[in-house]
């Protein structure tokens, strides 16, 4: 019998058994709820994002290593181990359970008054209410600094004008966190999507992450309470904070995805016979083989080793987290095209799905942080100079 990759090193024995059950509870979900059907989500561009939400919610994966306000209170290992069950099926579904615990829901909890952690929390960890992270803008990405979202008192409220762009979850969102900044700086707000003026567009014509919706946000002169204003977030490492924490998820995320198209090659690879036999009998492929599965492990003890300081410490520094996003996408994504040749024509079949996991890995590589800005995060610490600008 072949050895599964992240079994070639006895991985498991690094887990414990509440680890392993939180694992095996993600892998089942995502087997029987996610994985038959995602192939056509993807394709048709219609994925049941509610339906799922409160699956995930009676399961407790929505703010799982968050405490209180329904949450579950998880270990950041088990968090990421969910994240890669969940990611091996499709990192849309991954990304929803991301935006609304560690992006949305985090947002709230660290930096809300105890007024809106009560009012959106328990709704946000059942999957009754979801909500949407709102950073990026049409004109400014990589650079939130400079967003042009405004924030302007008037008497007691506020009035938010602007625009979010590539905003996972805003077409369906009950609650969107939304930046903009203000005279005293960056701020953010816990803004209820029925508000006036607040409008969320689907972005169509995606080419990846496609079980995932994704949205454009308008902001035309929403008026808000001051009671929504996240009373604790002073400034962009605020957002930036969130995204460190979304970050973490993707480090073991992405190792799901490559994980599956490993699996599936070397499945493949075993039954497809070229020449007279197996094309996994043939040096060329093992070799491949052989140099996935060494990189599949080596991200699997990255994101192990950044999960233990965190459980440990409490937190990660940001470019700790950039360690893990870098190396482990990148990887993946190699993974995954290096498994779509094992494929031949097959390859690029939605029938299999290394083609989908390629290009939603292209997302992954580029949201919470490009690979070029990770690399720059490292490059500041590595050299105290930083060369952002
Ligand atoms: C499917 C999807 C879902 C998303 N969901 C969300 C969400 O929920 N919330 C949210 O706020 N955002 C979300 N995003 C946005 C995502 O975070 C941004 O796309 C990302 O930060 C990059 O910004 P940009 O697209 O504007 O690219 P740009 O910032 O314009 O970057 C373009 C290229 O220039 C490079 N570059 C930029 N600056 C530098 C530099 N100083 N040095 C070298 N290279 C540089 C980048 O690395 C990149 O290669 C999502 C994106 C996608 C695709």
């Amino acid at each position: 019998m072949p050895v599964a990759p992240l079994d070639l090193l006895d991985l498991d024995s690094l887990l414990t058994d509440e680890e392993r059950d939180v694992r095996a509870l993600c892998r089942r979900v995502a087997d029987d709820r996610v994985r038959p059907y995602v192939a056509d989500w993807y394709e048709n561009g219609a994925t049941p994002v509610r339906d799922l939400a409160l699956e995930f919610g009676k399961l407790g994966l929505l703010g799982m290593h968050l405490t209180g306000y329904g949450c579950a209170g998880a270990t950041a290992v088990s968090y990421g181990l969910a994240c890669m069950e969940l990611e091996a099926a499709d990192s849309g579904v991954r990304s929803l359970v991301s935006v609304q615990g560690s992006l949305a829901m985090y947002a709230i909890w660290r930096f809300g008054s105890a007024e809106q952690k009560q009012r959106w929390l328990p709704g946000m960890a059942a999957g009754e209410l979801l909500g949407c992270f709102g950073l990026t803008e049409p004109d400014h990405g990589s650079d939130p600094a400079t967003m042009s979202t405004r924030a302007r008192r008037d008497g007691t409220d506020w009035v938010l004008t602007g625009g979010k762009m590539w905003i996972t979850n805003a077409p369906l969102a009950d609650v969107a966190v939304i930046w903009a900044r203000a005279d005293e700086g960056v701020i953010g707000f816990a803004v209820p999507t029925d508000t006036p003026g607040f409008s969320a567009r689907e972005i169509k014509h995606k080419m990846s992450l496609r079980a995932s919706s994704t949205g454009e946000i308008t902001l035309d002169e929403v008026r808000l309470p001051e009671s929504a204003r996240l009373p604790s977030a002073a400034g962009l490492k605020a957002p930036l904070s969130c995204l460190t924490e979304a970050r973490f998820g993707i480090v073991w995320g992405a190792l799901g995805a490559a994980r599956d198209c490993l699996a599936t090659a070397i499945d493949y690879a075993r039954s497809r016979e070229q020449f007279g036999r197996p094309i996994a009998g043939f040096q060329l492929t093992q070799a491949k083989l052989a140099d996935m599965a060494l990189e599949l492990q080596k991200g699997f003890l990255l994101a192990l080793h950044l999960g233990r300081l965190r459980d440990s410490a409490g937190t990660l520094r940001p470019e700790q987290v950039s360690v893990g996003k870098l190396n482990n996408v990148r990887e993946a994504i190699k993974i995954a095209r290096q498994c779509r040749t094992i494929l031949g024509g097959n390859g690029i079949s939605g029938e299999y799905p290394i083609m989908r996991h390629a290009a939603n890995l292209e997302s992954v590589l580029t949201y919470e942080g490009t690979s070029e800005i990770h690399q720059l995060v490292i490059g500041q610490k590595l050299t105290d100079l930083s060369a952002f600008g």
